[in-house]
């Protein structure tokens, strides 16, 4: 907010805010219809009302918070989607059952996925926030920084979007219905997509029993020396390296049969905000550095 703008009414400010994002999501044209919702919003008429009164500071952070309350009204405005991507670029689809087809048929390949195993941390895009799996997940792996590996940046495209998964395809972000149908799929396990005859079913097992996160956490005191974990990591980094090497396994496609590695896992664990259950596992500050 420049100093001409501090001036400015709350009004003013979230207006000019709105009529960017119409633009962003090509529909500029809803300005005044959505702009009467924002106006009637409970947050917005509080606001209003202590604006005058607030602190420089303080007004900042308070058009900060409203710009999702305006984002999400001007994606609602419009019930069809204008292909923005910004789900592709947030994050990826969980696997779901009616993915199977895709799955056996070949169209989806396991050097193109990740397993998120249970007890393992996760970001909830619907929730918001990062949750603890109480189930594995399959889902197709993201790019370093975040979002799909399919999505294509220059193209603003998807380069699998005629067998996209499930997920995507019933992707409404201004529809709460279709959250509702996200929220009661059945998401697939590695035990759905892999055959119990397939070659890989006892290596799995193993790698549950020896290195599953809830076994792990439950025997491993979490705060405890770090020298406990470290020998854990490198085990499972040994046992690993030994499937590829004993069954010819690509490495690309190690994140879906086990998931992804030990000392991944645990820096996720590690750098998590909220407050941890007592067996979550912490990997000390100065080790987190040196990694
Ligand atoms: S569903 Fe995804 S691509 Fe379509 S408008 Fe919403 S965020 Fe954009
Ligand atoms: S598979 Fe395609 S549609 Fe689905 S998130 Fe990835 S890029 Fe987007």
């Amino acid at each position: 907010m420049g100093p001409s703008q501090e001036a400015e009414s709350l009004g003013g400010l979230w207006r000019e805010a709105l009529r960017e994002i119409l633009e962003e999501f090509h529909v500029p044209h809803h300005f005044s219809r959505v702009a009467r919702k924002v106006e009637a919003h409970p947050l917005v008429r509080r606001l209003g009302r202590i604006w005058p009164e607030l602190p420089l500071n303080e007004r900042r952070r308070a058009l900060e918070a409203l710009t999702p309350l305006l984002r999400e009204a001007a994606l609602r405005s419009r019930p069809y989607c204008v292909r923005c991507g910004q789900c592709c670029r947030n994050s990826s689809p969980v696997l779901q059952q009616e993915d199977l087809p895709l799955f056996e048929s070949g169209l989806i390949v396991p050097s193109v996925l990740v397993t998120l195993r249970r007890g393992e941390w996760g970001f909830s895009h619907m929730e918001g926030r990062p949750i603890r799996l109480e189930m594995e997940r399959v889902k197709i792996k993201e790019r370093p920084g975040g979002g799909c590996i399919h999505y294509m940046d220059p193209q603003r495209a998807c380069s699998v979007y005629e067998h996209r998964p499930h997920q995507c395809r019933i992707q409404a972000c201004w529809d709460p219905q279709a959250e509702e149908l996200l929220r009661k799929g059945t998401p697939l396990t590695r035990a759905d997509l892999l055959p119990p005859d397939h070659p890989l079913v006892p290596a799995i097992r193993e790698h549950e029993d020896r290195f599953g996160i809830p076994r792990l956490q439950g025997e491993l005191k979490p705060h405890g020396p770090w020298g406990e974990w470290e020998r854990i990591v490198e085990e499972e980094r040994g046992f690993r390296l030994g499937l590829m090497n004993h069954y010819g396994i690509e490495e690309a496609e190690m994140e879906f049969y086990f998931g992804r590695p030990l000392q991944v896992v645990l820096r996720a664990c590690a750098s998590q905000p909220y407050p941890s259950t007592p067996a979550e596992p912490r990997v000390p500050e100065s080790r987190k550095k040196s990694r």
